[in-house]
């Protein structure tokens, strides 16, 4: 390896976004057209990522935070419920039941694949289990056919956390295609993004009309039926919902966004095969699982610090960060958050905890040069052959 204090510094953000004129053109578009909410655009964003994952319903909302609360309101999941999950994810999946006013029950993580374990998910079954909310993390799928057969014996609900992980499949199917209901994040931590934004995925018709009517106070006629109405209309609210509408300024972003999510997949997955190959020749380090049966889009890319390096993940961190390379932590662990300590006391969950301390997500972005993935991975064999 090559001696990066030698080399010239170079800055390395975690991620950028793939913005160029269409998603300009899309914002103008909109605001030339005077109707910058809920309405067409968002309409034709549904129906591009419903085509896209292959099911019938796409419902856009403000987050994938509130569209999975969402969810659960709709299938009636709320106090005294319990939904189990793992701990191991964003804090927004936690949050999502804490909202509804039910219990997150946390479930260790499989190192083979890092997701939900189903069998420890299955013995932290109880009378009070309402859900389960299985998470797709880092863009990889989680193992799909045992969580709804756990499910499907027990009688219970699947509410699937997919927010970063469109475009990713399991077994030759898109994630956002099973009975789900499937929700998906376009933060701009995602691959694709609408600035802010949540989409909800389902093949019940019924379903996503509760959803169209709860992110919209249950208003009984939409504002786009009222303004295309030539005679007076008068709405009625039979039920108390919320304002959880995405706008048609983010919708378009979305739009424009989704015609790129191939072209950024195989890049990504081009960039990832870089790094691998770059990281095995780098002592103490190792690779995230990549499961044969499961098509990884590499929303983040992660590497494991193995217990034999002489220094800490959080130490390669900050000496990554003094050469000008942004990193984060892998994915954290919610129990361990004093917001869960608070209310559930403490927990063990021994592999998410060791995996969230001990993993690294690198910087990826569109148009990543091999010198720059050659500098990071360089800047990481300094830092490890440091005794
Ligand atoms: C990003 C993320 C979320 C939250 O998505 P928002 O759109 O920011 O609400 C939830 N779960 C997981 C696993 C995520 O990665």
């Amino acid at each position: 390896m090559t001696n990066t204090s030698a080399r010239a510094r170079m800055q390395i953000p975690l991620m950028k976004p793939t913005f160029d004129e269409a998603e300009e053109e899309a914002v103008v578009r909109v605001l030339r057209s005077g109707w910058v909410t809920q309405g067409p655009e968002v309409a034709r964003f549904e129906q591009v990522v419903a085509d896209y994952v292959g099911a019938q319903h796409a419902i856009a909302l403000t987050s994938c935070t509130t569209a999975l609360s969402a969810a659960l309101m709709v299938m009636g999941v709320g106090p005294g419920d319990e939904v189990l999950c793992p701990s191991f994810s964003y804090i927004a999946t936690a949050n999502s039941i804490v909202h509804v006013g039910a219990t997150p029950v946390f479930v260790d993580i499989s190192r083979n694949d890092w997701a939900m374990d189903p069998v420890l998910a299955e013995a932290k079954i109880t009378p009070r289990t309402k859900a389960i909310m299985p998470v797709h993390g880092t863009g990889l799928s989680c193992d799909l056919d045992p969580i709804y057969e756990v499910a499907g014996r027990h009688n219970l609900l699947v509410v699937e956390d997919a927010a970063p992980v469109i475009g990713g499949t399991y077994k030759g199917r898109r994630i956002g295609s099973s009975d789900g209901p499937v929700c998906f994040s376009f933060h701009p931590r995602k691959i694709v993004t609408s600035g802010e934004g949540g989409v909800i995925t389902t093949n019940d018709s019924e379903f996503a009309d509760k959803l169209r009517l709860l992110r919209h106070h249950y208003m009984s006629v939409s504002d786009v039926q009222r303004h295309q109405s030539s005679g007076v209309v008068f709405e009625e609210y039979e039920e108390v919902g919320y304002n959880f509408r995405m706008t048609d300024l983010q919708a378009a972003v979305g739009i424009a966004q989704m015609h790129k999510l191939d072209d950024i997949i195989a890049e990504r997955r081009r960039t990832a095969h870089v790094y691998d190959e770059l990281i095995s020749e780098v002592p103490h380090l190792s690779l995230s699982p990549r499961p044969a049966d499961r098509l990884h889009t590499f929303q983040s890319y992660a590497a494991v610090v193995l217990p034999s390096s002489p220094i800490s993940r959080n130490d390669l961190m900050a000496y990554l960060l003094e050469r000008g390379i942004t990193s984060r932590r892998g994915v954290m662990s919610s129990h361990l958050e004093p917001a869960y300590v608070k209310r559930f006391g403490s927990q063990s969950l021994p592999i998410s905890e060791e995996i969230s301390s001990t993993a690294i997500i690198l910087p990826m972005y569109s148009g990543m040069t091999n010198a720059e993935q050659q500098y990071v991975v360089d800047s990481m064999a300094d830092a490890l052959g440091k005794a």
